[in-house]
């Protein structure tokens, strides 16, 4: 880590305004309860199905995370627990299921999946209307072409976690200029596609990208969706950037840290997010938004 004597701290930067996820979270998940409320009034309860293969240990802890906000927020969880033995036909059958339930407004098949599986094929196989996780080409293409669609619950949840910062610092992408790091189409792709439709000037990195740290200079706002722990130094952010911290890793202590060298960053930045309590309960709160959303426009029910 830069130790403090050696960083140039430009203009008397003190701490960073922290992007409190946790809080936002909470506020979006009302919101969303709010317009469940009106789905409710209409004669419908949105309903989540999630699809869980295997034993992976994280999957199990967000798959549960997913589930306890649906309770809190009134939406009809269903939870298909399969062994990592399960075929891909056994999955594409059960997703046929779900795509024909009326009572499922959104589906969710938890990645990864287990080798043998080909993810792409069951993503596709979700129909557009209930892709939730907003990982379907269809969705991708409208939010590639600026139109309105299901988007990832990441990075929309970081464009809200942006919003909120923006309302009370009056702060706005428009005309900055964006590094996002990383380029996966669950996180970094769509995230690049939002900003760019939110009028800022993206720059995306990715593992061939030269001198990341030059870019990542340049940046007014930087978006760290590597997967790789503290890849980006506290000393390479702009005085005064908005820096949001995308990955999670769990430390040899068993501590958590993200993809950014927090308590360096922090010194540099306007306003950063920290790992845990930053974007991940942004992204569960995002699900929450679209499965209300999916149920809105499926059933014809206006909530907004
Ligand atoms: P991913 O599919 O592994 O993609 C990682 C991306 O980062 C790839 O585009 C890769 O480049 C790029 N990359 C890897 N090493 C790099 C380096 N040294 N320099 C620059 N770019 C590099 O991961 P993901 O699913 O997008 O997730 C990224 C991180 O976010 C992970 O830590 C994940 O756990 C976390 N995450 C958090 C949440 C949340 O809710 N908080 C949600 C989703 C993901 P190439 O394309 O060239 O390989």
């Amino acid at each position: 880590m830069t130790a403090l004597a050696d960083m140039d701290l430009g203009a008397a930067r003190v701490f960073a305004v922290n992007l409190d996820g946790k809080a936002m979270a909470a506020l979006l998940r009302a919101e969303v309860k709010q317009q469940i409320g009106r789905l409710a009034v209409g004669g419908a309860t949105p309903g989540l199905a999630v699809a869980l293969v295997g034993d992976d240990p994280a999957s199990q802890v967000y798959v549960k995370g997913k589930v306890k906000a649906c309770e809190e927020v009134g939406i009809a969880s269903t939870l298909r627990k399969l062994p990592d033995t399960t075929t891909q036909d056994e999955l594409l059958g059960l997703v046929d299921a779900w795509n024909a339930d009326p009572a499922v407004d959104g589906i969710l098949v938890q990645l990864p999946l287990p080798k043998g599986i080909d993810q792409r094929a069951v993503i596709d196989r979700i129909a557009p209307t209930k892709d939730v996780d907003g990982f379907h080409p269809h969705n991708l293409g409208l939010l590639a072409s600026g139109r309105p669609g299901l988007v990832a619950c990441t990075p929309a949840g970081v464009m809200r976690m942006l919003s909120v910062y923006g309302k009370a610092y009056g702060w706005t992408p428009a005309g900055k200029r964006a590094v996002v790091i990383g380029r996966s189409i669950t996180v970094g792709r769509p995230m690049s596609l939002l900003l760019t439709n939110a009028d800022a000037t993206v720059t995306v990195c990715h593992s061939r990208t030269p001198d990341l740290a030059g870019r990542i200079g340049e940046a007014d706002l930087v978006v760290a969706a590597a997967g790789v722990p503290q890849l980006v130094k506290g000393a390479w952010i702009k005085v005064g950037a908005v820096v949001i911290d995308v990955g999670i890793h769990r430390m040899a202590d068993g501590g958590l840290c993200g993809d950014v060298e927090f308590d360096a960053a922090r010194l540099r930045a306007a306003a950063i997010s920290p790992v845990p309590g930053g974007v991940g309960p942004m992204t569960i709160a995002q699900l929450m938004r679209n499965c209300a959303l999916a149920a809105s426009a499926r059933r014809g029910i206006a909530i907004d």
